[in-house]
């Protein structure tokens, strides 16, 4: 069996999966999508467990995929999942199986996941006052997810990372108090700037909560250096909080762009490749999966939406446009 390298036309190599298994949730994050939700894929045109697992495996086997995320809308409304997530830890034990969630309802599947062989997870919040939760995800679901945090952390789940997007005149006071309780409970903190992808297209460049902001506000209350271990691909710019061991991550997509280091590819849950989540083009694999393409011919396919890849996201040029997908179903 050959791997090929999955590279671009500016010598990038995507080895890091994202998968979104659904675009449903059960939140309502104002920045994500509307109250009213959004017109779900039909269940049809969804892949199923089988076609995401065989999709992975030619990811991993034929060309080089090291990390695999699981993502959504939100994951854990998927039925499959932990069976997912066990029978691609089956295929290829050595790739980094990861999941990114809201955790409404981990508190039950967290063992599950974890006896899977899920290795790490990033949980989604934003803030940890009840009304603010409340106001921002319209729903009062905070207890849940931190019953779901507590449960991660039971079950191995280590390390755990939290993700938090500042929105001005909503959270955007509490990042200490945030950073602060994530220290506490020994999880990894990142603050991730809001990007124009929301399904309303309502994101607003003046509006949005910057990286230097955030550091001016996290700054006043903290003591902060960065980290020794060097960024890589990664896309979180990470400091030390006090002198450590505890530490907090930056991640400024929008004003502080690495494009130039990205070695992410998306699948959506309809099966369509996304090199980019900015990326106005797709390439289905679904279509030719179900039309009975072998193995080789996906990775083809596969191979050439790559070459399409974009050198950088583009927001700040005048032509920018919004791709008309929102996060949630491409998977953020
Ligand atoms: N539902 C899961 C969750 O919330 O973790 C997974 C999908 S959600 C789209 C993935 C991440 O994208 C979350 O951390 C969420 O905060 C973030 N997100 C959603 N819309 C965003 C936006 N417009 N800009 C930046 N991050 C966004
Ligand atoms: Fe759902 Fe995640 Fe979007 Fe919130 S950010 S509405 S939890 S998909």
């Amino acid at each position: 069996m050959t791997t090929r390298a999955l590279e671009d036309r500016y010598g990038r190599v995507a080895t890091d999966l994202r998968v979104s298994l659904t675009d449903r949730c059960n939140l309502r994050c104002n920045y994500c999508m509307p109250a009213e939700g959004l017109d779900w894929l039909p269940t049809e045109q969804v892949l199923t467990d089988d076609e995401v697992v065989r999709l992975v495996r030619i990811g991993v086997d034929l060309l080089g995929i090291r990390e695999v995320r699981f993502t959504g809308g939100e994951p854990l409304i998927r039925r499959g999942l932990t069976g997912i997530v066990a029978q691609v830890k089956e295929d290829a034990p050595n790739v980094e199986v990861s999941l990114t969630t809201n955790a409404l309802g981990l508190s039950r599947t967290a063992q599950a996941l974890a006896d899977a062989g899920l290795d790490r997870i990033n949980v989604s919040l934003d803030t940890v006052r009840r009304d603010t939760f409340a106001e921002i995800t319209r729903r009062d679901r905070l207890h849940d997810v931190i019953a779901g945090l507590e449960a991660a952390g039971a079950a191995g789940l280590d390390p755990i990372k939290i993700n938090a997007v500042l929105l001005r005149g909503s959270n955007d006071d509490q990042a200490p108090e945030l950073l602060r309780w994530c220290l506490e409970h020994g999880y990894q903190l990142r603050f991730i700037e809001q990007m124009p992808l929301d399904a309303q297209h309502r994101w607003n460049r003046e509006e949005m909560i910057t990286a230097d902001e955030i550091f001016t506000r996290l700054d006043a209350e903290f003591d902060l250096a960065p980290a020794a271990e060097p960024r890589g691909s990664a896309p979180a710019e990470l400091f030390t909080v006090d002198g450590g061991p505890g530490t907090v991550g930056v991640i400024a997509s929008v004003t502080r762009p690495f494009c130039g280091d990205c070695d992410r590819v998306r699948l959506t849950a309809d099966g369509q490749v996304r090199n980019c989540l900015f990326a106005r083009e797709e390439s289905d694999l679904r279509a030719a999966l179900r039309s009975g393409a072998s193995d080789e011919e996906l990775a083809d396919r596969w191979i050439i939406a790559m070459r399409g890849k974009r050198a950088g996201h583009g927001i700040d040029d005048p032509t920018f446009l919004q791709p008309d997908r929102p996060m949630s179903a491409i998977g953020g």
